[in-house]
């Protein structure tokens, strides 16, 4: 096996950091043995990219110029999106389906970051005073950090460096330590797409050590950050330790409703798909159930068939609904979430065990599991499990709905099942979260900002406001007044 190299400062080097090893979930098998980055690489990144960003070959460079880089980096990626998608699976267990999505989703980014480049506008606001005029435009921040968790690496590391190489700044990604080859394939993207040396780097390495030395690193103006909550709130000390600005994407408890007049086929697919599909390693993962008393039995019966019906297997047999958890350890914990259900009283209803099926032993499987009957104040409950775990819970009264719905440190998102839309606009206004999905459930667009309330995160991705994240707004005024200034008279 060939050691992989990694991206510093424009140049495939090997990393001066620790070995670190890329497995493949399924079977744990070796995808690529590397050295990760060491505090030395970080200074040499950081250095490369506060050079390349102030040169005028990029920082001068007009909008629709830089704009091209990113239309060639999203036609490349279409163009090999099979292989991608290949690696993407390897990198992390998804079934190649949802690989394949995460991979054209990463495409459609690049072209929209390019396109809001190109029609970027300042403002032209009008002054208080006929003597003066004023306009205010859009300018890079400088060295961004990029920092990245292992569930759809291609999509999200995507939705950082775009937007922040569209706004003119320069990039050094930290990808997570389970999954460093796709950030490193986006990295041999970029450099066969024409984007000058320096303006983007990647960092596989510890997020302790080689995350938090970039994080505190003088040169870094700005911590762009999706992870787990308390990596994301320690982040936010070091932002404000050095009075720049975050953005924090963070994790999840989100709850799903369904009305009696939903559709229930429609619901109930839905329901599964936004739990189990990823087998529920998605931030916006939908693992709170609430289901009407009026349709809660027939409802839960069809979801349990539904469930029954899904194929956990190997990740590249095409046909697979949940390929493994993203290694042992995580599998494990999601194991004692279950057995600590069961020990709070919970009734797993389905799934609650790894797979018994021999095919999948050497890999990090667990069946999708639907548990009823906890308390809302059980730890399965309250905390993000990551996993395809599922709590369900009749309700009866809309307000009881609501405070239990709301009842959580997260926010990040919500789903509503109803034929009715005022039923579902008026339920969707009392909940919070950042994002309601009414009759959908973990769809996407890249022109809709994302974010969390509460401590599912700070800021917003995606939008055409995604790209101001990553710039800082400079105003001018223009003196148009014949006479001199009276006070010195
Ligand atoms: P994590 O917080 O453990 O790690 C995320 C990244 O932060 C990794 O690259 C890690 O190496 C790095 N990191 C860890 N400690 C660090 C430190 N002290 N300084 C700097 N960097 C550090 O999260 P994870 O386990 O990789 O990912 C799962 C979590 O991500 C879940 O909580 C999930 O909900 C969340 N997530 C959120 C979104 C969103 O958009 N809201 C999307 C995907 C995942």
């Amino acid at each position: 096996m060939t050691m992989h190299k990694i991206f510093i400062a424009g140049e495939w080097r090997e990393g001066r950091g620790e070995p670190l090893i890329s497995t493949f979930p399924a079977d744990g098998s070796i995808n690529a043995e590397l050295n990760a980055a060491s505090l030395e690489d970080v200074d040499d990144a950081v250095a490369a990219a506060d050079r390349a960003w102030r040169e005028p070959a990029w920082r001068d460079l007009p909008p629709h110029r830089r704009a091209d880089v990113l239309y060639r980096v999203s036609r490349l990626i279409e163009a090999r999106c099979e292989a991608l998608a290949a690696l993407q699976t390897r990198d992390n267990g998804k079934p190649l389906a949802e690989a394949r999505g995460l991979v054209m989703s990463a495409a459609g980014t690049a072209r929209y970051f390019a396109a809001a480049c190109e029609t970027l506008e300042g403002e032209l606001p009008t002054p208080r005073s006929a003597d003066v005029m004023t306009f205010s435009h859009y300018e890079p921040l400088g060295v961004i950090a990029a920092i990245t968790p292992w569930n759809s690496p291609i999509a999200s590391e995507m939705q950082k460096v775009a937007p922040a190489l569209a706004g003119g700044n320069a990039v050094i990604l930290k990808p997570a330590e389970a999954t460093p080859l796709m950030a490193l394939e986006l990295a041999a993207l970029f450099e066969e797409a024409g984007l000058p040396k320096g303006l983007l780097s990647v960092l596989p390495g510890k997020g302790r050590v080689i995350g938090e030395a970039l994080a505190r690193h003088p040169g870094v103006r700005r911590i762009s950050f999706t992870g787990g909550t308390e990596t994301g709130r320690h982040l936010a000390h070091v932002a404000a330790d050095k009075l720049i600005s975050t953005s924090l994407e963070l994790g999840g408890k989100s709850p799903t409703i369904v009305l009696p007049d939903a559709d229930m086929e429609q619901a109930a697919k839905g329901v599964a798909y936004g739990i189990f599909s990823s087998a529920g390693q998605a931030c916006i993962a939908g693992s709170r159930l609430y289901v009407h008393a009026d349709c809660y039995t027939a409802f839960m019966e069809r979801l349990e068939e539904i469930t029954r019906g899904l194929r956990v297997g190997h990740p590249e047999t095409p046909g697979t609904h949940l390929g493994p958890l993203i290694n042992i350890r995580h599998r494990d914990s999601v194991a004692a979430y279950v057995d600590q259900a069961r020990q709070d009283g919970g009734h797993v209803r389905i799934g609650g065990q790894v797979p018994t099926d021999p095919s999948l032993a050497a890999g990090s499987y667990y069946l999708p599991t639907i548990i009823e009957g906890l308390a809302p104040t059980s730890r399965v409950c309250r905390e993000e499990i990551f996993g395809p775990v599922l709590v369900a819970a009749p309700f009866d009264d809309e307000d009881d709905l609501v405070a239990q719905a709301n009842d959580s440190v997260y926010g990040l998102a919500a789903g509503i099942w109803t034929r009715d839309y005022r039923d579902a606009l008026r339920l969707g206004a009392r909940l919070e979260a950042g994002t309601v999905w009414v009759n959908t459930y973990k769809t996407f667009s890249i022109s809709t900002p994302f974010g969390g309330f509460k401590e599912s995160g700070l800021g917003r991705e995606k939008g055409r406001q995604g790209i101001h994240a990553y710039m800082q707004q400079k105003s001018f005024y223009l003196g148009l007044g014949q006479t001199p200034n009276p006070w010195c008279d």
